[in-house]
């Protein structure tokens, strides 16, 4: 039965892949204003030489970058707001062979080295191959280490002529101020709900519900949900839900390996989510929307035995317990999951 289910989801990810490769158009709806903005002043010729692309993981932003890189190059786009798709340099492009584009990227997990930056810094120098832009992509940006990002500096101080910058960032605060006061910035943020969840749903086969809250999970950002939609975290969270809302029926205490195979930082926020949702049915009512809203009414449920101040007691030793996390110490987080749960304990008012 489970290599069953495992098949189906299996199959619905490669629809879902297949779908959005086919049907996603750029600019995305939530990115018309930045798009607009970059093409016009591309036509008035005021173009920066540097541009940072700032904004949440999730939203496309490279795709963006993509797209305008391509519409500087279409040799038809003088004509219109949009790259054409068929002229010599779309079709470079599309192929991912022209040679005035040069791009380097990294998993968020790792770090731009120097080298890779200084490939870059010497196309930038040489002459063009084709009439044009050369235009150099960096993404995540943030992921430059130090002597990567001293490296570029030299280039966004003394650009080169007809060379275009695109850095690509999710997290500011990561980004040496040397290279955010050189670039100009470009905000992107998350679709209204609404928006994400028709933009999601015509384009996924799961239900309403799932992708709302597979949005609410990943702060709004569409692409964050359709990975957290793909990933084995929805079905363990619905377990993580079910074990915390029946602690007061539920005497299994030896439940914690289970919880340990999510990321602590994953399981902590899911739980703040809980407790929020919480307080928010006990001081809010009615109530309007829930981040959990697929468990609205076991939340309903499970808040006529709760007491409020343990709940705010609780809700703060989370906060200490995140911060502790991202504080990047080394933690014991069997011990520190195992306190959590036995405070959890003590929300539910005893009868
Ligand atoms: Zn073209």
């Amino acid at each position: 039965m489970n290599t069953q289910r495992k098949s189906k989801k299996a199959d619905r990810q490669v629809k879902i892949n297949q779908d959005l490769l086919a049907a996603v158009q750029i600019p995305l709806p939530w990115q018309q204003n930045q798009w607009h903005l970059l093409v016009q002043a591309h036509i008035q010729n005021n173009l920066p030489h540097a541009l940072l692309l700032l904004g949440p993981m999730g939203l496309g932003k490279k795709l963006f970058a993509q797209a305008f890189t391509q519409y500087l190059l279409c040799e038809q786009s003088s004509q219109q707001q949009h790259f054409c798709g068929s002229c010599t340099s779309c079709r470079l492009l599309q192929a991912g062979h022209h040679p005035n584009v040069m791009m380097v990227t990294a998993t968020h997990a790792d770090m731009i080295q120097v080298d890779e930056i200084r490939s870059l810094t010497e196309f930038m120098q040489r002459s063009a191959y084709l009439p044009g832009y050369r235009i150099v992509l960096i993404h995540p940006a943030q992921n430059m280490n130090l002597a990567s990002a001293n490296a570029l500096l030299k280039s966004l101080e003394e650009p080169s002529e007809n060379v275009l910058l695109i850095l690509i960032a999710d997290e500011i605060g990561r980004l040496p101020l040397t290279i955010l006061s050189r670039c100009i910035k470009v905000n992107f943020s998350s679709p209204e709900p609404n928006q994400a969840v028709n933009w999601l749903g015509e384009r996924m086969q799961f239900a309403r519900q799932e992708i709302e809250v597979a949005l609410k999970q990943s702060a709004g950002a569409p692409f964050a949900a359709v990975h957290w939609l793909q990933g084995s975290f929805p079905e363990l969270r619905q377990q993580f839900m079910r074990h915390l809302l029946s602690v007061d029926t539920n005497k299994d205490v030896t439940g914690i390996e289970k919880w340990l195979q999510i990321s602590t930082e994953q399981l902590l926020s899911l739980w703040q989510q809980v407790v929020l949702d919480l307080l928010t049915i006990v001081q809010v009512k009615p109530v309007t929307a829930l981040i959990n809203s697929d468990f609205n009414s076991e939340l309903v449920l499970f808040s006529q035995k709760c007491k409020l101040s343990a709940l705010w007691q609780f809700h703060d030793l989370l906060n200490v317990a995140v911060a502790q996390i991202k504080s990047g110490v080394p933690v014991n987080i069997r011990l520190l999951l195992e306190k959590c749960f036995i405070e959890w304990r003590r929300v539910v008012i005893e009868v």
